[in-house]
């Protein structure tokens, strides 16, 4: 016998049962870790949990019956320690470093040396067919997790399918592509491994041991859940269900919100009438949806740094709204719930909150404002926001697209308001790039807040970098607003700003709005959900009309409530004396006391 086979048969089967006793002792001393740490920890049995023991039961009693038939049904020492050994990877790849704590290892060790086993006795190497893209999409999470903070989510599927190329290429850096190589390579050994471990293990061998350690896996996990425990303290059992969970979410919710917008009739289709102008006054309306930016970032709401200087010089002619809630951390809802008379996003199930007709942009296309949209880079047709933005703007005279950089879309205005007589009333719908991820849309050449990188990656680790960036963003919308009203200077104007949805820039750990699609309740429960709402006029259009002076004092009366996305299609209508069925006067800020904003929000911070 050689040393090497000595060694096989001496000292790994005494290897592997001092590992599979620590493997078991790790459920008493996780129980005495609880009892000794945490005496409010409810010791509570689920079906799991039950499901665990039953199937720990089958399997040992099959074990013992196996060892009086003379029939193998447990894994050879060297195939356990190559399961074992396999097991130690995946769960670093899917779970160690990313979500479980240490002492948590055990259960999804358990788990998936489990799943290795009963996958191949069931399947035998087609089971590779599971384990090879399996291990691609987790490594993918695991990048994902460690340089962006986010995992593969309904909401980053959405986004992802909704990107433009450049959002997109944000993400696909030569580290990304250069970490392509070691994934594939990584992904080919572990299959081929695997194969050599199991290929001649019988079934019953497999299954049964598959039976053991997923059975002491669920009857243990239940019965002592940790506090703050995840759902990824099961992987990898639960992988699979979210993702195509998170898939099927993200294509239901894109296609449900395309409809939803299409099948909402015109409220230019009924009855309504104009009591201010009567056409030719030269009144200009801008209604600007910004993007991505947080009221807390704007130095007009108190923040630290000078990121609004224009809006802050602005005096008597700025409506500030300093608490303004979003109605959804994606664009599309947020768009719809400005832009219609819908409240809150499209899947909130809240009666008399989802919108009844479309967009308040063809009521002014009615009453004889020449309407012109302004976009960011993207308007192409197929994409959900596109489709939806489209559905929304549809009354446009002309779209255009800022191809270099959002201002851009100043000189795009100038030879509108060239082009056009000086008398006729103009609607000017604005929605660019704004605050956006990766934050690259500033002075490059000239940033007021440095050091910056217009990066998103690793952004924990180059925190203040990437908080420059994004301060830089707000700054160079603010320079944006000041072009847009040096442009409309002398003539009767309202720009009425409001953000879709705020952003997240490391508070409370978070970085982007990622984290959202596994639970978007959390969106209005931390400030991200306040944004940035001003309304900014000249001097002309309050002088043009008694209504307008009324309309915009008790604008400002009311600047101080907590308002909405809601409010903001009634608003409209109610400073330009625009009536409509679909018109509620208590959700319109010109009028003497609306009802402020009572959906779901933040706590109040005192002080
Ligand atoms: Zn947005």
């Amino acid at each position: 016998m050689s040393r090497s086979s000595a060694f096989r048969a001496a000292v790994l089967p005494v290897l592997t049962r001092l590992l599979f006793f620590a493997l078991l002792l790790a459920f008493p001393v996780r129980a005495a870790q609880v009892w000794l740490r945490q005496w409010d920890v409810p010791f509570e049995l689920s079906a799991w949990g039950i499901a665990g023991i039953a199937a720990l039961g089958v399997s040992l009693v099959a074990l013992v019956v196996g060892c009086f038939l003379r029939r193998r049904l447990l894994l050879p020492a060297r195939a356990l320690w190559g399961v074992l050994l396999l097991a130690a990877v995946f769960v670093s790849l899917g779970d160690l470093l990313a979500f479980a704590a240490p002492w948590q290892l055990h259960f999804p060790l358990l788990l998936t040396m489990g799943c290795i086993c009963l996958l191949w006795g069931l399947l035998r190497h087609w089971a590779l067919l599971f384990w090879a893209p399996f291990l691609a999409i987790e490594f993918l999470q695991f990048i994902g997790f460690h340089q962006y903070g986010s995992r593969i989510n309904s909401l980053v599927l959405a986004e992802t399918f909704e990107s433009s190329r450049e959002e997109a290429m944000a993400y696909l850096t030569p580290l990304n592509l250069a970490l392509m190589i070691p994934l594939v390579l990584l992904v080919i050994t572990l299959c081929w491994f695997m194969r050599r471990v199991l290929r001649h293990r019988s079934r019953a061998e497999l299954l049964n041991t598959g039976l053991l350690f997923c059975g002491l896996c669920a009857a243990s996990a239940s019965c002592l859940r940790p506090a703050g425990q995840t759902i990824h303290y099961y992987w990898p059992a639960c992988e699979v269900p979210e993702l195509v969970t998170a898939v099927s979410e993200a294509l239901t919710i894109n296609e449900a919100t395309i409809n939803q917008v299409e099948s909402l009739s015109s409220p230019a289709d009924t009855l309504s009438s104009i009591s201010t102008l009567s056409g030719g006054e030269g009144v200009v309306f801008v209604l600007h949806i910004g993007e991505s930016i947080r009221a807390d970032r704007m130095s007009i709401n108190g923040y630290a740094r000078p990121t609004t200087p224009f809006l802050a010089s602005c005096g008597e002619q700025l409506i500030n709204f300093p608490s303004c809630i979003s109605a959804a951390c994606d664009t599309c809802q947020a768009q719809i719930a400005i832009l219609t008379d819908g409240r809150r996003r499209i899947f909130d199930k809240t009666p008399g909150m989802q919108p009844t007709t479309g967009s308040v942009i063809d009521l002014f296309a009615k009453h004889d404002f020449t309407v012109y949209s302004f976009f960011g880079r993207r308007c192409a047709e197929k994409l959900k926001y596109d489709r939806v933005v489209r559905i929304l703007t549809r009354r446009s005279e002309a779209r255009f697209n800022a191809p270099g950089y959002p201002w851009t879309a100043v000189d795009q205005m100038q030879s509108v308001l060239q082009e056009q007589s000086p008398g006729s009333n103009l609607f000017f719908f604005i929605n660019n790039e704004g605050s956006h991820t990766p934050f690259g849309y500033y002075d490059l050449e000239n940033p007021p807040f440095t050091p910056t990188t217009p990066d998103f990656q690793n952004p924990a680790a180059q925190a203040q970098e990437v908080n420059n960036a994004y301060d830089n963003t707000i700054h160079y919308t603010d320079e944006f607003f000041r072009r847009v009203a040096a442009l409309l200077k002398g003539r009767p104007f309202v720009y009425l700003y409001v953000s879709d949805h705020g952003e997240y820039l490391g508070h409370d750990g978070r970085w982007g709005r990622a984290f959202l699609g596994q639970n978007p309740h959390a969106y209005h429960a931390s400030d991200g959900c306040k944004v940035g709402m001003f309304l900014l006029y000249s001097p002309e259009f309050a002088r043009l009309h008694p209504h307008f002076a009324a309309a915009l004092e008790r604008l400002r009366a009311n600047s101080r409530l907590t308002v909405a996305h809601e409010h903001i299609f009634h608003t409209a209508l109610g400073l330009f004396g625009i009536s409509s069925p679909f018109y509620s006067p208590s959700l319109d800020l010109t009028t003497p006391s609306p009802q402020p904003y009572s959906g779901p929000q933040p706590p109040r911070h005192e002080g």
